[in-house]
C-alpha cells in the first residue's frame, strides 16, 4: 500500500487521468490510472474486464495489483498511450462535465480505444481476438451503460441452526443477487452453523431493487438444494446515506434504520450507522422458505455520486 500512496502522491496523479477533476481517490487497476468518483461510476460501468476499479482508501489490494499501477508508472504514462493519438482540438471532459461526455469519452477511451497508436486498436487482429474470447462478452452488453450510483460490500459473517439437507448435516454457501448480479461465497462442508467472514462485492445501479440473498446446499451429485432465503431492502441505508453527506466528514453516530416487521426477515430492527468514516449496517435475518436458519450479515455502503 506503501508504493500505492507514493504513487498517488505524485504531482501528475493528484488529477483525474479522465476529467482532471483534483484529489482522485479511485484507480483503475488493470489500466493503471487514477480517478475521481464521476469517472469512476463509468468505469465501472465498462465492466470489469475492460477496467477493473478499486478505491485507494477503501479497498484491499493485492500485490499484483499494486505492481501493475507501479509499473504503468501513473497517469501521464497510460495517458501517453491511451490518448496518443487525441485528435487535435478534441475537447476531453472537465470535473463539471455532464455524465454523458463522461461516458462517450471513457468509452472511447478504453473500450473502444480510439486514440491509442492504430496497430494496437480494436480494429486489429490482436485486439478483435482479446474481445471475442472475453468471457463476459455476454454480460457486458447485458450491462451496458448503466449508471451505478454506488458499491455495496456484504460480509457475509454467518448461519445458526441452518436447515439440514444431508444425512444429518449441510454444505451450506451464500448467493447475492442484486438485478443481474451474482456473488457467491464458498462451500463450508458439513456445518449447520458456518462461519464465512467472506466480502462480496455488489455495483448498484439508479434503479435498484431488494438484495436477494440464498443459503443452497451444495450437491456433488444433483441439484444444489435451498436451504433458505431472504430479502433485503437496502433503501434505508442508501436515503440515510445520501440524506447525511460525505461520511468521511461524520463522527460515529446513527443516520438511520431498518425496522423489524411482519413483512421483513429481520429477527431484529437494524441500524444504519457510521462508524470510523463508513457507512455500516448490520444486519440479522431469519431465512424464510425453510424450517430453520438464521444468518448474520454487515454491509457497508460507498455512493459514488456525492
Ligand atoms: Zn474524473
Amino acid at each position: 500500500m506503501e508504493k500505492l500512496k507514493q504513487l498517488l502522491q505524485r504531482r501528475e496523479n493528484r488529477i483525474c487521468a479522465d476529467c482532471s477533476a483534483p484529489d482522485p481517490k479511485w484507480a483503475s487497476a488493470n489500466i493503471g490510472v487514477f480517478i475521481c468518483v464521476k469517472c469512476s461510476g463509468v468505469h465501472r460501468s465498462l465492466g470489469t474486464h475492460i477496467s477493473k476499479v478499486l478505491s485507494v482508501t477503501l479497498d484491499k489490494w493485492t500485490d499484483d495489483q499494486i505492481d501493475s499501477m507501479v509499473e504503468v508508472g501513473g497517469n501521464s504514462q497510460a495517458n501517453a498511450i491511451y490518448e496518443a493519438f487525441l485528435p487535435e482540438g478534441y475537447r476531453k471532459p472537465h470535473p463539471d462535465s455532464s455524465q454523458e461526455e463522461r461516458q462517450n469519452f471513457i468509452k472511447s477511451k478504453y473500450e473502444l480505444q480510439e486514440f491509442l497508436e492504430p496497430s494496437l486498436r480494436i480494429g486489429s487482429d490482436a485486439a478483435k481476438h482479446a474481445a471475442n474470447t472475453s468471457h463476459s462478452s455476454s454480460s457486458k452488453s447485458e450491462i451496458g451503460m448503466i449508471e451505478f450510483i454506488g458499491i455495496l460490500n456484504v460480509k457475509v459473517i454467518g448461519g445458526t441452526k441452518l436447515a439440514i439437507r444431508d444425512m444429518s448435516t449441510s454444505d451450506p454457501y451464500v448467493v447475492l443477487t442484486l438485478g443481474q448480479q451474482k456473488a457467491q461465497t464458498s462451500v463450508i462442508k458439513g456445518s449447520l452453523n458456518p462461519v464465512w467472514n467472506e466480502e462480496l462485492k455488489l455495483s448498484v445501479p439508479r434503479q435498484y431493487g431488494p438484495l436477494k440473498l440464498q443459503v443452497l446446499d451444495h450437491d456433488m451429485v444433483s441439484k444444489d438444494d435451498v436451504m433458505g432465503e431472504a430479502e433485503i431492502d437496502l433503501q434505508p441505508m442508501i436515503n440515510a446515506a445520501a440524506a447525511f453527506g460525505d461520511p468521511e466528514q461524520l463522527s460515529d453516530v446513527q443516520i438511520g434504520r431498518w425496522l423489524k416487521s411482519d413483512d421483513n426477515a429481520l429477527t431484529t430492527d437494524s441500524a444504519v450507522m457510521v462508524t470510523g468514516g463508513k457507512v455500516k449496517q448490520e444486519v440479522s435475518l431469519k431465512l424464510q422458505r425453510t424450517e430453520s436458519g438464521e444468518l448474520t450479515l454487515e454491509m457497508q455502503w460507498i455512493a459514488l455520486n456525492m
